[in-house]
């Protein structure tokens, strides 16, 4: 029998406190062997003033047990207040989030009776760097970050979690036909990373009609793998579309630490009225279990919960006329749990884990790549110009040229627009100028660079930033204009 694990608890807010009662009060009865170490987090911390939610102390405590059982919490609305969700993935490095969207027919409403899916989302990059600039009068911009690491730990953890679990298939959803470079790196290192699994099918579709297929027919999928955004959504609507958000619970895991929640968020109005469903945080429970190699609670768990839905012992949000037989509130469904133990369902599939499940184990990266020969070639440079003329800006730009850079396009919102633009085409104030070397492969200097921004700086042009245009081994490292 393992030891006493310790585990850092958060109650969080709204309806958190009470299902999160619920859930240490089943876990402890099936025999958890756990030390918890209670930190605040969430609205009341937010309030005192703490932007981030969190206080230094609960930072000493999580890297500590470096396992976190968590609350829903409610983020304040309005400026200054940072998602501690996102703050707590990032801080402690929590690369994959792992949402299992189950349905549970015919004991819960479903229009998808076969689903069983689990998506794994990338965690820490995409869209959600939060680094974002306004640039102009018209324009903002938030950067999109892909990074092979990145990519290598969460497909490198798709493919171990599918084997593991006894799952046959991994699919990817990108967006590479349009984001070449940084979607199209995700699929190039999903198919790299895919071929070291020969036991598993592999498969890739578009994120667009991948999504489609997935809301229509989610039972064609097995594994899904994909990166934040489409992460995000999809989860949300995999785990409606199974049954209800309040069903599905969902593990952060890092190579240091790994954190468990449900999906769904504090529901304010259902709070302090013993209303909740405590399902989606007590199956988050059941991941951290398996995690931390007590797989007989894991399983203890889950099967008397599933025990529970299938004799019909329901909180309101799946309380159904003729399906459900008692409604009951928090407490009482937690009590039924407890009575389930050691039970296992008759008609739902009961679930087995094991030590080897290992479902939550980091993935391992090889960072040891040789660095690529990178060459500057050329440079973007963006420029504030407040004029809708594309050609007097190209005229005069063009003039700022020399024998190491030359002018080679003007686009706008990505579409070239000089030399040659078509006067349809609309622009805003917000200009790319693109050098190239004046010599075809003659590799440039930054100082040529840096004396290319003196003279568009002394020709009274607002530049707002640049991009170097590189290649790596000889292989452009930038995507052309469209029409380019
Ligand atoms: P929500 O998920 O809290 O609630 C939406 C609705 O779903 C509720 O009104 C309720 O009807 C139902 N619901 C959700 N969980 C339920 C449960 N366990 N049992 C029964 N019914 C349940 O989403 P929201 O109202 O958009 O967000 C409320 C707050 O939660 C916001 O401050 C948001 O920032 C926060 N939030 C936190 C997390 C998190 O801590 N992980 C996640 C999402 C949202």
């Amino acid at each position: 029998m393992s030891q006493t694990v310790p585990i850092t608890v958060a109650h969080g807010d709204g309806i958190g406190p009470e299902i999160m009662e619920a859930c240490l009060f089943i876990l402890k009865e099936a025999g958890a062997r756990i030390a918890i170490e209670t930190i605040e987090i969430g609205e009341q911390v937010y309030l005192r003033g703490n932007a981030a939610g969190i206080e230094p102390s609960a930072w000493e405590s999580l890297r500590r047990t470096r396992v976190f059982y968590k609350a829903p919490i409610t983020t304040p609305q309005g400026g200054g207040f940072k998602s501690l969700n996102v703050t707590a993935r990032k801080t402690l490095g929590l690369y994959a989030n792992v949402r299992p969207s189950v349905a549970y027919n015919p004991f819960i409403r479903t229009k998808h009776p076969g689903m069983d899916l689990v998506i794994v989302r990338e965690n820490e990059e995409d869209l959600y760097a939060g680094i974002e600039h306004r640039q102009s009068d018209e324009v903002y911009q938030c950067l999109k970050l892909i990074t092979r690491p990145g990519c290598e730990k969460i497909i490198r953890y798709a493919f171990d979690y599918a084997r593991q679990n006894g799952r046959k298939k991994v699919t990817a959803f990108t967006k590479d036909n349009i984001m070449k470079m940084t979607d199209g790196l995700f699929h190039k290192v999903f198919d790299e990373v895919g071929e070291e699994y020969p036991d598993l099918e592999k498969e890739h579709w578009i994120v667009d009609i991948g999504a489609a297929k997935m809301a229509d027919t989610p039972e064609a999928f097995d594994v899904i793998v994909l990166p934040n955004l489409y992460g995000d959504i999809l989860s949300d609507v995999a785990a409606q579309i199974a049954g209800s958000v309040g069903l599905a619970g969902s593990a952060n895991i890092g190579t240091h630490a790994a954190m468990f929640e449900a999906i769904h968020g504090s529901a304010p109005r259902r709070a302090g009225q013993n209303l909740a469903n405590p399902s989606g945080l007590l199956l988050g429970g059941v991941m951290m279990m398996v995690h931390i190699g007590q797989p007989d609670v894991a399983e203890a768990v889950h099967n008397a919960w599933l025990a529970t839905i299938e004799n019909g012992y329901h909180t309101y949000d799946i309380f159904k006329e003729g399906v459900s037989r008692e409604k009951v509130g928090t407490r009482e469904f937690a009590e039924w749990v407890v009575k389930h133990l050691g039970q296992k369902p008759q008609q739902l599939k009961a679930v087995t884990y094991s030590a080897a499940s290992a479902m939550t184990k980091a993935a391992e990266v090889d960072l040891s790549r040789p660095p690529a020969k990178k060459e500057l070639i050329g440079v973007d440079v963006f420029v504030h110009w407040a004029e809708r003329d594309p050609n007097k800006l190209g005229e005069a730009i063009k003039a700022l040229g020399d024998e190491s850079l030359k002018l080679t396009m003007i686009s706008n919102r990505g579409q070239k627009v000089y030399p040659d633009g078509l006067p349809e085409t609309f622009c805003v104030d917000h200009w790319r100028c693109r050098f190239m070397s004046s010599t075809k492969g003659q590799p440039i200097t930054h100082q040529q660079v840096v004396s290319l921004l003196g003279r568009v700086a002394a020709a009274g042009y607002d530049f707002i930033k640049t991009e170097h245009l590189y290649t790596f081994d000889g292989v452009e490292g930038f995507t052309r204009g469209q029409g380019e």
